[in-house]
């Protein structure tokens, strides 16, 4: 049997390569592993003296530094806890503009001089580490002289232990700055979005009489889709392998046309392994709530209950570690890139958004009473402009090469930014903009004994699936993100640009109930403005459709089709003007992602590009010569001609592929030059040697062909 058959007859026999996990009797307390490896509050109580406990408690509260003895007391409770758990080291846990996380491990154990060791941990080194910074992107806000960088502990963001079948690592996370203090990380900037946004939520709050609320905290709960195939295939495709998606394949031909993927039930080993990975997430205290096939064929979600952004996007960088991590455990890689098979849907984030204060009440729920609904059109109206405002700015933080693949493909959202409000919670935007309340009904929820505001949506109301940016019921859901990304950076931006319309829009609520104006009188005409300013930015329609491409265009929306139309809006004015005053990035670190994420886009391209002609030179091209070889000894006149024309042309794309990839053609180019030609001469080459392979993919021999097919990994499992 050729190889590849024999992979498929191994994939369709699989059995649990770790221990199976069994059952356990989840009504004994010691079985009930939510948490187990987290430093938790909980935990913190119990090993703390009380005094260090409350201590730390009114620090974190108030967030302050913590002073030194603090430290050391924090940090001799967090050891103790973490060798009992089997650690033998610590890391400082952080994320660099990488896009993932990092970590660096340092032993707990030093020697003492007559030959044995002890374990030994200091405040010191829970506050801070030292990793050289220049081994990780920074833009050009590091000169090489300079390399130092700095982690710093995030008391907000729990410590927890990471197993490894043959140990176990305390993983401390932390911020990660360079040693002149700029944020070379995803965390800081996100910290510092949600004080801003804090602070402005709580001043408009005052407003409304809210006396009590002393934070808001935003609010995300990512849902993640990725794509589970069988470790075979994976390791038989140097694209995968390289680049995490197929460079080449032609289209199955049973695609998900059938619509019997999506919450289908879901296959006996994925289902093992979603559980393996639902136990590893609890014992992280990443709390899982939901899974279910996705509409492609082996594609799959996962989704947590929300949490506050700092924990939730930590959570989210924990939750794909482990997707990847356990999927090996039962001869699955999960594929997390967001095109992984051309034509085959590709694998988003949706980002679910929210504000709530420290009482826990939603600042996007529609309330009971006329009061609250108020309260709530005001927070609305806020993101609605925030988001009309940075649109650009907003499609820049989803920018990626992976998401040039699905943005506006007619399967995720379109590059246009727009938002879903759905069609109750739109009339009533319409009737305040128009100064009526049709539509309302007498004593309806908005009555407050006036006539100006129509009756509040009892319940989230419809769905729409085409949008990027839509209301869901108490929530926004932001759905242009990419499956690899990290969901800090989109929420650093809604913190920030929403905190300013709060700002904006509460200046001029106070200044007319200053003048005398009741509340509602007061917030009334500010409604209505702001919507006859931003309405433009609502779209309940097909997102797909070629008509919205022109109306949005009418409206004067932006369309930033790929990632170097996007990334420049990371700098643009008005970028700058909103990120400096609220002193979450400035200029020059706002100048370093753009760099950072310029260059990534390119020399992601690149690899790809070099990965593709390898591929077809290496392996197709030889693969379409046997066929032909054979077709020249049966004779088959009829086929030669075919597939010689064929593969002339693929030698012609492969040539041309390779010459417009050389590094000479580009590396004296600044990066944003080098990544408009990379777009708009490499990616269409690569396209090109594509087409042909997947031409020659249909008519070379079955045996000879040496990519697993796209019907073979995406079906068998
Ligand atoms: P769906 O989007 O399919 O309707 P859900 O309503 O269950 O699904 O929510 C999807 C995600 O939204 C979940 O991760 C959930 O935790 C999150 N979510 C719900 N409420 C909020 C909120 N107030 N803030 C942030 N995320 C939220
Ligand atoms: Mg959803």
């Amino acid at each position: 049997m050729p190889k590849i058959r024999q992979e498929n007859v191994t994939a369709a026999q699989w059995s649990p390569n770790g221990q199976v996990l069994g059952a356990p009797d989840l009504t004994v307390a010691d079985n009930q592993v939510f948490g187990a490896n987290v430093f938790t509050p909980a935990v913190q109580r119990q090993r703390l003296p009380k005094a260090v406990y409350r201590q730390l408690q009114s620090t974190l509260e108030r967030g302050e530094a913590l002073d030194s003895s603090l430290a050391d007391a924090v940090a001799l409770a967090m050891k103790e806890w973490a060798l009992e758990r089997g650690a033998t080291h610590y890391a400082h846990w952080f994320q660099p503009l990488t896009g993932s996380t990092a970590e660096k491990h340092d032993s707990f154990y030093g020697p003492t001089g007559d030959g044995t060791a002890i374990a030994d941990f200091s405040g010191k080194e829970l506050i801070q580490g030292e990793p050289d910074a220049s081994s990780f992107p920074t833009g050009g806000i590091r000169a090489t002289f300079e390399a130092r960088g700095y982690t710093a502990w995030d008391p907000t963001s729990p410590a927890f232990i990471l197993e490894n079948p043959n140990g176990a690592v305390l993983c401390i996370p932390t911020a990660f700055t360079s040693w002149t203090g700029e944020a070379l990380d995803y965390k800081i900037p996100l910290l510092r979005s949600m004080e801003a946004l804090s602070e402005a939520a709580v001043r408009a709050l005052q407003l409304f009489g809210d006396e009590t609320s002393q934070r808001v905290f935003t609010t995300v709960g990512p849902e993640q889709e990725y794509f589970l195939i069988d470790e075979q295939y994976y390791f038989s495709r140097p694209d995968l392998l390289t680049t995490g998606r197929t460079l080449y394949g032609a289209q199955p031909p049973k695609g998900h046309e059938l619509d019997d993927h999506y919450f289908g039930s879901i296959p006996e080993r994925v289902l093992a392994y979603m559980l393996e990975v639902e136990r590893e997430l609890a014992k992280l205290g990443v709390p899982i709530k939901t899974r279910h096939n996705e509409v492609a064929p082996a594609q799959y979600e996962v989704a947590p209950i929300f949490e506050n952004s700092n924990v939730g996007s930590d959570h989210q960088q924990i939750t794909m570690q482990v997707l990847q991590n356990v999927a090996r455990r039962y001869g699955l890689v999960c594929l997390l890139h967001e095109k992984p098979f051309a034509g085959v849907n590709g694998s988003g984030k949706h980002n679910n958004w929210s504000m709530s204060t420290d009482a826990g009440d939603n600042l996007l729920e529609p309330g009971e009473t006329p009061h609250d609904n108020l309260q709530f059109l005001f927070f609305c109206t806020a993101v609605l402009q925030a988001v009309d405002r940075h649109q650009g700015l907003l499609r820049a933080t989803v920018a990626g090469a992976g998401q040039d693949h699905r943005l506006g493909a007619n399967e995720a959202p379109p590059a246009i930014i727009s938002i879903f409000l759905g069609s109750e919670l739109s009339t009533v935007f319409e009737s305040i903009g128009n100064g009526g309340r049709e539509g309302a009904e007498p004593g309806g929820l908005l009555g407050l004994g006036t006539q100006v505001l129509p009756p509040m949506p009892m319940h989230g109301g419809d769905r729409n699936r085409t949008s990027p940016f839509a209301f869901t019921g108490n929530k926004f859901e932001f759905r242009a993100v990419g499956s690899t990304q990290s969901v800090a950076l989109p929420n650093t931006v809604l913190n920030t640009i929403v905190a300013e319309a709060i700002d904006d829009l509460a200046g001029e609520l106070r200044a007319g109930i200053e003048g005398g104006a009741s509340l509602e009188d007061a917030l009334r005409p500010l409604l209505q403005k702001s919507w006859s300013e931003h309405k433009r930015i609502v779209f309940d329609g097909d997102g797909y459709s070629e008509e919205w491409h022109a109306e949005a265009e009418q409206r004067g929306l932006l369309n930033l089709r790929t990632t170097v139309d996007a990334l420049p809006y990371f700098t643009k004015p008005e970028t700058i003007a909103v990120f400096e005053q609220y002193k979450v990035l400035s200029d020059r670190e706002l100048a370093a992602r753009e760099e950072v994420f310029v260059e990534q886009y390119a020399a992601r391209i690149n690899i790809e590009a070099e990965t593709a002609a390898t591929i077809a030179r290496t392996m197709l091209l030889p693969a379409a010569l046997r066929h032909l070889a054979l077709l020249r000894q049966a004779e088959a006149r009829m086929l030669i001609g075919e597939t010689e024309r064929l593969v002339d042309e693929f030698v012609d794309k492969i040539r041309a592929l390779e010459t417009i990839n050389l590094k000479e053609n580009q590396e004296d180019e600044p990066p944003a030059a080098w990544a408009k030609f990379v777009r708009d001469s490499v990616v269409p080459a690569m396209d090109d040697a594509r087409a042909v392979a997947d031409r020659l993919e249909k008519i070379v021999a079955d045996d000879l062909w040496p990519l697993p097919k796209y019907s073979e990994i995406l079906f068998i499992k």
